[in-house]
């Protein structure tokens, strides 16, 4: 009997999750294609941004599919074939399918902000997160002092993660550079009238005394305009800075839109209770409209959600439907303080960045054995600067 040929499109959390579940299945032939050869750990890139190992966010689905029957496929999907049920790589190779799973995640949004593109930093990859430390340590080399201002534009999870991991770092970084810098100006740029807008006040509060905490400004209903190569226009006034980090945009992403699916609210795929979109066509994680997503718990949840289903229904059974899970936001800001919000529960300080060390660690061991999982949770501990100065200094401590 031929197998049923399940192709998942995109090796992120969904993609990952829903491939574990399936892979080793005996009535299965398992296709995974991605434009990378490893997942993104998206959640600790703000770290590897700020002096982390990059392995810290990078996990090789080598090691995720260690001697298990999948086929990994490196390719950037562009077109679905739906009569033919193919999908088509930008180099017009084509893979069959009798199911597929998109889990593609989102992209950078400026939303046609002039000047963003071209002058603005941004974490969501490897090679951003890598771009912008090698800038922190490159302009104090050229200049000899810390930029006038640092820039965090986007007052949500990621915008605040860096912004409270910063200042540690360009301390340690300038005293490696033989700087005396009393004073850093590292602020949050933000367009709405508060941070953390889909979160509880309390959190906001908790969260705006922390950054305050940190020497850290923020400026609230602050639009931003437009950016050069030596300032950020926010409200019509140029701040000045060669260091912006966009984190206030994405969108969903564009595969979407130009292969006709059906687009609901923000951006995302329409789906039924099964996160199905068209027959054998299921849409999950940061590309599906379901309340939550946009969170790598959804995106685990969705997976292993569509995963199972097919597994029903191989066995002749009728496929559940979604039940939305509501995840726990846990967001660290600066050193030993997280904040966390679950409904109406709310905890912060160290006993949070604990309860987000032990997230880090079920998400790892979620995706590798534990004995892995533990070797990459400490990574936390591991520092990568390429940068010669620092290396040496760091090398006399
Ligand atoms: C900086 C940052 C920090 C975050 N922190 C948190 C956090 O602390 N907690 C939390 O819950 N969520 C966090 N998120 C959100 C979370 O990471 C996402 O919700 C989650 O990654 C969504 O999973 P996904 O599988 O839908 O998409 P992704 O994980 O983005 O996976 C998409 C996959 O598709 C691949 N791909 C893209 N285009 C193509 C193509 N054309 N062809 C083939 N493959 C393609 C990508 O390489 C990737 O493997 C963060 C996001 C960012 C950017």
């Amino acid at each position: 009997m031929s197998k049923i040929k399940v192709l998942i499109v995109g090796g992120g959390f969904a993609g990952v999750k829903a491939a574990l579940k399936l892979v080793n299945h005996p009535e299965i032939n398992l296709t995974m294609l991605s434009d990378d050869t490893s997942l993104r750990y998206y959640p600790t890139l703000y770290r590897v941004a700020t002096g982390g190992s990059s392995a810290e966010a990078n996990i090789p689905y080598e090691s995720i599919f260690r001697d298990s029957n999948i086929n990994l496929v490196k390719g950037v999907a562009k077109t679905i074939d739906r009569q033919n049920r193919q999908i088509i790589t930008d180099e017009g190779k084509s893979y069959e399918y009798d199911f597929v799973i998109l889990a593609l995640g989102v992209v950078t949004n400026y939303f046609g902000i002039p000047g963003l593109s071209d002058y603005s930093f941004s974490i969501k990859s490897q090679a951003e997160a890598q771009r912008f430390k090698k800038h922190l340590h490159q302009q104090l080399i050229d200049t000899g002092r810390p930029d006038t201002n640092y820039l965090i534009v986007g007052a949500g999870p990621t915008g605040i993660e860096l912004a409270g991991a910063l200042p540690a770092y360009l301390k340690r970084i300038t005293k490696s550079h033989g700087l005396d810098v009393k004073h850093l100006n590292i602020a949050l740029v933000e367009a709405m009238p508060r941070l953390l807008p889909n979160l509880s006040k309390t959190t906001t509060r908790q969260v705006s005394k922390r950054l305050h905490q940190l020497g850290i400004k923020l400026y609230l209903n602050s639009k931003v305009e437009g950016q050069s190569a030596d300032a950020l226009t926010v409200n019509g006034r140029p701040l000045p800075s060669q260091t912006v980090v966009w984190t206030a945009g994405v969108t969903n992403h564009p595969f979407f839109k130009d292969n006709n699916f059906v687009i609901m609210g923000r951006g995302k795929v329409g789906v039924d209770a099964y996160l199905q979109t068209e027959p054998k066509i299921f849409v999950v994680g940061d590309n599906a409209n379901t309340p939550f997503s946009g969170m790598a718990q959804t995106a685990l949840h969705d997976g292993e959600f569509v995963a199972n289903n097919l597994i029903k229904s191989l066995k002749g059974e009728m496929y559940s439907s979604y039940e939305v899970k509501k995840p726990t936001t846990v967001i660290p800001v600066g050193p030993n303080w997280a904040v966390v919000e679950r409904g109406n529960f709310h905890l912060k300080g160290r006993l949070g960045s604990l309860i987000r060390e032990s997230a880090d660690l079920k998400g790892f061991k979620d995706l590798e054995p534990l004995g892995s999982a533990t070797q990459q949770l400490l990574r936390q501990f591991s520092v990568e600067d390429y940068c010669q100065i620092c290396a040496t200094a760091l090398a006399r401590y």
